[in-house]
């Protein structure tokens, strides 16, 4: 594993294996990290001769200032994970590598996908996040790179950049990665308290609830009856738990054999933001 900091080393170092016909796979990650971004890495292993795990903490897609001050950083540790699961270079570039001609914020068109859900509670969130994948995708020039699940819409927020910039780049879209208890994986997790994280787990079980019984019982009455048992945790404050169409991410009111649906959550436990969802299949 190489640490690699400059934009113009990582350019040199990809298009010496780039001629030599290899195939190069980007995880992009803002570190800390944990078995939810080992499994990305691991598929893009699978996948590609050659892998670069970028570890960047993102101003621009951060709406909450406080939230991006907090954003846990342990990049020692990082180092030891990558080098652990032979990943072959960690790109840590800083916000001049990134950003050359300064931190302005970029606008992008991406219409209703951009609206709901996590582009509602987080205004802005989204043109940040394109830019920097963008600018990503444009330093290192991958044929695969690997997304989580977990964040469900920022995939399809991809995918859209996929279609809308022209890149030649395959999209691996990786399953959530959960702790035993079933609370997903987030770098975030490390500022919950121990109460804190017992309150964070209502929502994986609220999701698996919902996932065991959307057969039995309408979607509207789950929909309904979950809000209101977590509007009722204490500590824990709901932004939203939609219902939506896996591929359009409007709401669903009811899933037939022409659609499928998962359930997407969003909620502050304490001041850490945690995020989640399910498909139901
Ligand atoms: P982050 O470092 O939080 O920006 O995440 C980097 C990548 O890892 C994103 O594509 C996330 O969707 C993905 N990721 C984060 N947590 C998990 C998880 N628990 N399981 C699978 N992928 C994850």
């Amino acid at each position: 594993m190489e640490r690699i900091e400059s934009r113009l080393e990582l350019k040199r170092r990809i298009d010496y294996f780039k001629s030599a016909g290899k195939v190069v796979g980007l995880v992009p990650t803002m570190g800390s990290l944990h078995d939810g971004h080992v499994s990305l890495i691991k598929i893009a292993k699978e996948h590609c001769d050659v892998v670069i795990c970028s570890i960047y903490i993102n101003p621009t897609q951060f709406n909450d200032q406080k939230d991006f001050e907090n954003y846990p950083k342990n990049l020692s540790n990082d180092f030891e994970i990558l080098k652990s699961i032979d990943c072959d270079f960690a790109f840590t570039p800083d916000a001049t590598e990134i950003y050359p001609d300064g931190l302005k914020k970029n606008e992008y068109e991406i219409g209703i996908l951009g609206e709901i859900m996590e582009g509602k509670f987080r205004k802005g969130h989204f043109n940040g996040v394109i830019q920097v994948v963008k600018r990503l995708f444009d330093l290192v020039n991958p044929d695969v790179a690997v997304f989580g699940m977990k964040d469900f819409q920022q995939l399809a927020i991809i995918y859209w950049m996929i279609d809308h910039f022209k890149y030649n780049i395959k999209i691996i879209g990786a399953p959530i990665f959960r702790e035993s208890d079933g609370l997903a994986m987030s770098s975030r997790n490390i500022r919950l308290s121990n109460e804190e994280r017992r309150i964070a787990l209502n929502l994986s079980k609220t999701l698996f609830y919902i996932q065991d019984n959307y057969r039995k019982i309408s979607l509207s009455e789950l929909k309904r009856s979950a809000e209101e048992r977590l509007k009722a945790v204490d500590n824990l404050n709901l932004e939203y738990l939609e219902i939506a169409d896996l591929t359009t991410l409007q709401t669903v009111s009811k899933i037939d054999s022409a659609n499928s649906a998962g359930v997407f959550i969003a909620a502050n436990v304490g001041e850490v933001r945690l995020i989640d969802n399910v498909v139901l299949f």
